[in-house]
């Protein structure tokens, strides 16, 4: 069986449900999970890039050459849903 209903996070690199995880902008196949996401930000939200932190989730994404979260702004590949959340409360 092959990760039928799953997505490879490129994070922690291991399969997760779909439900549980954000794929990039794009593409079908690589995501990051809530688990990332939620330790990325308890240890304080830096982008992989610039190391300044990334505010909010408006400008997240990930960095394709290093495969961390950063700035969009750094040449992050946005997560898919998160920008929809934004639009919809941040103007
Ligand atoms: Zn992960
Ligand atoms: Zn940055």
């Amino acid at each position: 069986m092959f990760g039928f209903g799953t997505i490879f996070c490129v994070l922690c690199e291991h399969r997760v449900p779909k439900a549980q995880a954000r794929p990039l902008t794009g593409r079908k196949d690589v995501a990051v999970c809530d688990g990332c996401r939620a330790k990325w930000r308890r240890a304080g939200g830096f982008c992989g890039r610039c190391r300044a932190a990334v505010e909010g989730d408006g400008g997240l994404g990930v960095l394709p050459d290093r495969y961390a979260l950063g700035h969009l702004s750094c040449g992050a590949i946005e997560l898919a849903g998160e920008g929809v959340t934004v639009r919809a409360n941040g103007r």
